[in-house]
This record gives structure tokens, sequence and C-alpha cells, in this order.
């Protein structure tokens, strides 16, 4: 038997990386699951891959479709906010706007979602929300990630204000921190880097004193843990799962 077997999970950018290996381990645990992204296309390729996963286009910038996909879900088990975006460079090449659209896809996101969705969890008497931070937060420094660490500082309090606030209430809510990750966006990230390709690459795999990059299947097993009733005691945590950066 799985260990989301007859839960309900709703996931936010499932299309890649993170939020796409959490989808298939998830439905792979007997969890019913509405992987959500930003990418039709991407959509479409995990629907085709996993057509036991129910799919949808959504925008997490978007309050409107956020409420109506909270409608038309209703109660959920599990709510996983993934969606995140990487802003790379200092707090002087970081201006207004990107502030704001790092702020509004990797925090105001999660206001949107955890307001739309946790009416139906609470009535429906609890579940877990599951927030993607970074050990890039409140937790190490890290060059080049100023508004980014900002944004997932916030999402660490944001999480344990959640847990505070409907502990009593039957939500748990905890935040993932990853150290670097091997995904499509990170891939783009080094390829974006003035330089030697190889170079830069593996700058990214020596941060982690473990010697190498974390696979997005590792973080989705932190959040089977977190969507299961084995963390039933877990709330208000943050998850570092980062072989070894912030040692
Ligand atoms: P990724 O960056 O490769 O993919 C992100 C997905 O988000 C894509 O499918 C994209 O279409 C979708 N997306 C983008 N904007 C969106 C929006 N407005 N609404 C809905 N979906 C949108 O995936 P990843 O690297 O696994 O990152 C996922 C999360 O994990 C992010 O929050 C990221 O900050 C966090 N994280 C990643 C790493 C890493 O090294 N990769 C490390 C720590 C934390």
């Amino acid at each position: 038997m799985g260990r989301l077997e007859g839960k309900i999970a709703f996931i936010t950018a499932a299309g890649q990386g993170i939020g796409r290996a959490t989808a298939v381990a998830y439905l792979a645990e007997g969890a019913r699951v509405h992987a959500t992204d930003i990418s039709a296309r991407l959509m479409d390729e995990l629907k085709d891959e996993h057509p036991a996963i129910e799919t949808a286009v959504l925008d997490v910038r978007d309050s409107n479709a956020v409420r109506q996909a909270a409608a038309r879900t209703g109660a959920v088990d599990v709510l996983f906010n993934c969606a995140g975006y990487v802003h790379a460079g200092t707090i002087l090449d970081c201006d207004e706007e990107a502030w704001d659209r790092s702020f509004d896809i990797n925090v105001k996101s999660m206001w949107r979602t955890a307001q739309a969705f946790l009416p139906a969890m609470l009535a429906a008497g609890g579940g877990s929300v599951i927030n993607m931070s970074s050990c890039a937060s409140s937790i190490k420094g890290a060059p080049n990630r100023a508004v980014y660490s900002a944004t997932k500082a916030a999402v660490l309090g944001l999480t344990k204000s959640i847990a505070a606030d409907f502990c009593e209430r039957g939500i748990r809510c905890n935040a993932i921190c990853p150290g670097t990750v091997d995904t499509p966006s990170l891939e783009e990230r080094i390829r974006a880097l003035a330089g030697d390709y190889q170079d830069n690459r593996s700058a990214f795999v020596a941060r982690q004193k473990m010697g190498r990059l974390a696979t997005a299947e590792e973080i989705a097993h932190l959040a089977v843990y977190l969507g299961s009733d084995e963390s039933a005691f877990c709330t208000g945590g943050a998850y570092v799962i980062d072989g070894g950066w912030s040692l």
C-alpha cells in the first residue's frame, strides 16, 4: 500500500524538475494528483506519460485562476507549493520589476494558494501544506541570489505562520530547503553564465560537500514524507536537503 493512498494532492509548477518528480512520486504512492504548471506543453507531456495524473494550466501569479482551481479541486490533503523563480544577481543587479516579480512568483503565490485551499482543507479536518524554500534563504547566503534568498527566507516565515495559526485545526505546514538540484532551470542558469560551461557546472557541484548535485527525485522523497502521515508530528519545519552545502 502506498504511503499516500487515499490522499488528494495539488502541486504547482509540476511541469519539470522537483514539481514533476513529486507528481510522479505521489502517483506511485497512491495519491490522486492534480498537477499544474504555467506551461501547457509540459502539462500535455506529463499527461501523455502519466494519464492518471490530472493536469491543468495554472499561473500562480493569477489570483482568479488560483481561486478557480481551488474551487474545482475541492478539499485536498496535500498542497505542494513548488513554483519558484531564480533571479541571478546581487542587490545592485535587481531592479524594482525583478524584485516584485520574484516576490510575486515565490511568495505571494503561496499566500494565494493557501488562502484559496485552506478553507476546504480546514472543513475536511486538516492536511499538509508544503512550501518550496531553499538553502539560499535565511539558512545560507549564496552569491548572486539576493532577491531570490530574500523570497525564500520569506517562505520560511510564511510557513511557520501557517503552521502556528492552524496547528490546532489539523493543518501542518513545512518547508523544503534544497541545495543545488539538477533540474532544467539549473541547466539554463549554468548555460547563461559567462565563461566555460564545465567550469561553471563544477562550481555548482563543488558547493555540496557530497560533491554532486541532488536529483529531483531525491527532493520528491522528502515531499512524499511531508505529505504522508509518517510526518504527522512535523509542522513548522524547514527541512534542509542539501548534500552538506550549509554545513
Ligand atoms: P524548474 O525551475 O526547472 O521548473 C520550474 C517550473 O515552474 C517549470 O515547469 C515552469 O513552467 C513552472 N513555472 C514557472 N513560472 C510559473 C508560474 N508563474 N506559475 C506556475 N508555474 C510556473 O524547477 P526546479 O529547479 O525543480 O525548481 C522548483 C522549485 O524548487 C522552485 O521553487 C525553486 O526555487 C526551488 N529550488 C530549486 C533548486 C534547484 O537547484 N533546482 C534549489 C532550491 C530550491
